[in-house]
C-alpha cells in the first residue's frame, strides 16, 4: 500500500501539486472572496450567496438553503491517546454511538441541522460514526481531512508532504477510510508554543491539498504570533487566506483578530459555555465572547466571524473529558447575541458564516 503511494506513482496518478502548476491554474480561473461573497473570477463572473453554496457532508452534498441552524466547531468522539497507542480508538463503539446519537438528537431539537466536526486524523476521526449519527438524527455533519499537530497515523509513516497532500486531496474529492464519504475541509493544529518541524510538514501538505481543491483550512491555534507563523507556511504554498479559519482565537487580542481578518481570514471564538480554559487560559465568559464578536462586526468583518462551544461528547480516555456542552450555543448564547447585535446579525454569525466558511472546495466537482 505504501509503495503505491510513492512519489513516482503519485506523480503519474494525481495532479502535480507543485506551486508552479497551481499558479498556472489559478491564473486561468482565480477565485476570490470580497465582501463575504464568493466570486468566480472568469468571463461568466457570478456572485454566490450562502443559500446556493454547497456543503460536503458525510451523507453527500447539502445546499446552504437547507440549513436551519449551524454549529461551527463541535466534536462527537475525540481520542487523546494518539494513533500509535494500542488504546487509540479501542472503545465500546456501541457506547460512543449511543452517546453521540443522544447529543445530536438534543441539538437537532434546538433546530440545528448542521454541525462542523473538527476532529481530523490523529484524534479519533471516524467517518462511519459520523455517517451513522447524521442518518439517525437528521443533523448534517461535515467531516475534515487533515492531521492533528504531529499525530501522524502509522500508515503515513515516512511519507513526504506531497504524498500526505495527495491523501488529503483524495479524501476531499474521492473518499475516506475505504468509503465513498468525502471530507468537506481540512483541519490542522499547531503546537501552541510554535509549530514543530513535523507540524509544519502537515501544514504544507494541507496548503497544497487545500489550494488544489479550493477547500477551507481550519487551524487550532490560540496565540496570534504562532498563528502568523503557520499562516506564513500556508501562504508560501500558495494557499489563499480567504479560505482560512483561525480557530481558538479568543485568547489573542482584538487587534490581532482584526489584522488577520483584514488579510481575508475568518476568526473563530470557540470556548463558550466553559467555566475555565485550563489549556490556553483564554476567556470563556459570554461577555468576553460577545465583545470580541462585536468588535469584528463593527470593524466590517461581520461575514468573517464564527462562534461555537468546541465541546466533545465522548472522550477517550474519559478522564480527559473537558468542560463544555454543545447545546450551550443555542440554549444560552444565541439569545444574548440577538440582544447585542439584533436577530439578522445573530443569524448571519451563527448560520450564514458557517456555511460560507466551510463550503465545499471551489474546485471540487
Ligand atoms: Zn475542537
Amino acid at each position: 500500500m505504501n509503495q503505491s503511494l510513492g512519489r513516482g506513482g503519485s506523480r503519474r496518478r494525481y495532479p502535480d501539486l507543485s506551486r508552479r502548476s497551481f499558479l498556472r491554474s489559478s491564473a486561468a480561473a482565480g477565485v476570490l472572496v470580497a465582501g463575504g461573497l464568493a466570486f468566480v473570477n472568469d468571463a461568466r463572473a457570478q456572485v454566490v450567496g450562502v443559500d446556493d453554496m454547497l456543503l460536503e457532508t458525510v451523507l453527500g452534498p447539502v445546499q446552504g438553503k437547507d440549513i436551519e441552524k449551524a454549529l461551527a466547531h463541535e466534536h462527537l468522539f475525540v481520542d487523546f491517546f494518539g494513533p500509535t497507542d494500542p488504546n487509540y480508538m479501542n472503545v465500546d463503539w456501541a457506547d460512543v454511538i449511543g452517546a453521540s446519537v443522544n447529543k445530536a438528537n438534543e441539538i437537532r431539537s434546538q433546530g440545528v441541522n448542521l454541525m462542523i466536526e473538527w476532529g481530523p486524523m490523529g484524534v479519533g476521526r471516524n467517518v462511519l460514526l459520523l455517517r451513522h449519527v447524521a442518518r439517525a438524527t437528521g443533523v448534517n455533519i461535515v467531516c475534515p481531512t487533515g492531521i492533528y499537530k504531529s499525530l501522524i497515523p502509522p500508515q503515513f509513516e515516512g511519507m513526504t508532504a506531497d504524498q500526505i497532500a495527495f491523501h488529503f486531496l483524495r479524501e476531499l474529492t474521492k473518499g475516506t477510510d475505504g468509503t465513498a464519504i468525502r471530507t468537506g475541509f481540512i483541519k490542522i493544529a499547531t503546537t501552541e508554543k510554535g509549530p514543530t518541524e513535523t507540524d509544519t510538514m502537515i501544514h504544507r501538505a494541507a496548503a497544497m491539498a487545500g489550494r488544489e481543491a479550493g477547500a477551507t483550512i481550519a487551524l487550532h491555534s490560540p496565540f496570534a504570533e504562532v498563528t502568523k507563523t503557520v499562516v506564513a507556511t500556508l501562504e508560501k504554498e500558495g494557499f489563499p487566506l480567504t479560505r482560512f479559519v483561525w480557530g481558538h482565537a479568543q485568547p489573542s487580542k482584538t487587534d490581532d483578530h482584526k489584522a488577520m481578518a483584514a488579510r481575508g481570514a475568518t476568526i473563530q471564538f470557540d470556548a463558550i459555555g466553559a467555566r475555565s480554559d485550563p489549556f490556553f487560559h483564554g476567556p470563556t465568559d459570554d461577555a468576553s465572547m460577545l465583545n470580541r464578536i462585536e468588535a469584528l462586526v463593527k470593524a466590517g468583518f461581520d461575514k468573517q466571524v464564527l462562534v461555537s462551544a468546541d465541546a466533545s461528547v465522548y472522550v477517550n480516555p474519559s478522564k480527559w473529558q473537558y468542560d463544555r456542552d454543545n447545546t450551550y450555543v443555542y440554549r444560552y448564547f444565541e439569545p444574548q447575541l440577538v440582544q447585542r447585535l439584533g436577530e439578522a446579525m445573530a443569524r448571519q454569525v451563527l448560520r450564514d458564516n458557517v456555511i460560507r466558511a466551510f463550503r465545499r472546495g471551489d474546485k471540487v466537482t
